[in-house]
């Protein structure tokens, strides 16, 4: 048995209402972190990261298999290098699984790539139990991806729920009726569930969403293909959602060509701070520098910096339209100077969530983690500024607990 603290959510913008895309700077790393933020965002010892000793990734999506999504992802999230990182392939009922297993102080979280979503939950020693009711894992592989990353789908619908989904459900004989069912469509869900909220994902992250939709005590059902597991939930818990709504998705162009070589030193020596957002502030008066130098602009002191977080809202200084074709930069984008709020640091990041020409001299956003380029293969994270006027979200607000206006009909497809 575990106990939720708090849930957190994050859909991309882009897409349809029921069904996100990624953005084009965006990857399960970068959808893990926004959702992992809104979990820690509530915690009731404030400020990120407090108490977590143990993050769980699962996802069908890790963008590295060599090379390592861990520290980008603690270090999106705010947290130690010395926190234990778990990257769990999986979907629904592993991501349910990890819930119930984690000790307090695991932040739980599953991401997915299409359709596009993470959720987050936050295990501690007080909240929502969760007891596994029971699991059944089955192998009926209709869709399948090998190391090769080439992915078959044998597309039989009806084998799929009859002899997948169904024979796992008849074994695990739920005694009480799931509320909410995680992993399948809304069409399969109904047949299983009286009347269960859709959900905007089906992998992993779905057992989550499903756990955030509850509005009362329950069991939360989650499939995939014939593997299920389910969980009773004894309360609906706190839950944060990050979720603007939905528009259609950029048109941008890509250029063919080598793209701009990765330099492993500049990489390396950059990490920290980019990653944390963190400035250098000189020990001896104490000015800050983003990126950090090694000579003080102020005192020219070369007695070294300690890292100091940045704020991560500001207003745009200066802004500029970037239409050149660069291969391996989506065209065409918006640049800006953000002067950060309070600490008079000004960073140049690109623009997030917005088309290219909408960002204008004094607009105020905040600084997400964004995956900025991919270079030799290698994904390039830094922070981008989301303007605050592209949120025009009217779902987006907190809920404790989940409204019923989740439920959609027709959606989850
Ligand atoms: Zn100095």
């Amino acid at each position: 048995m575990s106990r939720i603290e708090t849930v957190g959510t994050y859909l991309p913008p882009w897409g349809q209402q029921w069904r996100r895309e990624a953005g084009p700077d965006e990857d399960v790393v970068t959808l893990a972190v926004a959702a992992g933020r809104a979990a820690l965002s509530r915690h009731p010892a404030g400020g990120a990261g407090a108490g977590v000793t143990t993050v769980v990734l699962v996802s069908r999506d890790l963008p590295l298999l060599e090379g390592g999504n861990s520290a980008p992802l603690l270090a999106g999230l705010g947290l130690p290098d010395d926190v234990q990182v778990v990257e769990q392939v999986g979907g629904a009922p592993a991501a349910l699984d990890a819930v119930v297993a984690a000790a307090p102080g695991t932040l739980v979280i599953g991401a997915d790539l299409v359709p596009a979503g993470a959720a987050a939950a936050l295990i501690g020693a007080d909240g929502a139990e969760a007891e596994l009711v029971g699991r059944i894992v089955r192998s009926l592989p209709i869709r399948s991806r090998g190391a090769d990353g080439i992915g078959r789908d044998y597309h039989d619908p009806r084998l799929e729920s009859q002899r997948g989904g169904g024979v796992a459900v008849e074994r695990l004989g739920l005694v009480e009726p799931p509320v909410v069912v995680a992993g399948v469509a809304l069409k399969q869900a109904r047949a299983l569930a009286a009347d269960p909220p859709a959900l905007p994902v089906t992998g992993a992250s779905a057992a989550l969403f499903a756990i955030g939709a509850l509005t009362g005590g329950g069991v939360v059902l989650a499939m995939e293909q014939a593997s299920a597991t389910a969980v009773r939930v004894g309360s609906a818990p706190v839950v944060r959602r990050d979720e603007p709504a939905a528009r259609a998705p950029l048109t941008l162009t890509q250029t063919p060509g080598p793209e701009i070589a990765i330099s492993l030193a500049a990489y390396e020596r950059a990490f920290d701070s980019k990653l944390r957002w963190a400035a250098g502030a000189c020990d001896g008066c104490g000015t800050l520098a983003f990126p950090p130098r090694y000579r003080c602009i102020a005192c020219g002191s070369e007695d070294g910096w300690s890292l100091t977080a940045l704020p991560r809202a500001g207003s745009v200084y200066s802004v500029v339209n970037v239409h050149v074709p660069v291969p391996g930069l989506p065209t065409p984008y918006s640049l800006a100077i953000v002067e950060l709020d309070e600490v008079g640091v000004r960073a140049l990041v690109k623009v997030t969530g917005a088309p290219a020409g909408t960002t204008s001299i004094g607009d105020r956003g905040t600084l997400v983690l964004r995956r900025v380029a991919v270079r030799s293969g290698v994904p390039d994270y830094g922070y981008a500024l989301l303007p605050d006027a592209s949120l025009s979200a009217p779902d987006g607000a907190d809920t404790e607990p989940a409204p019923a206006g989740a439920r959609a009909p027709g959606g989850n497809r």
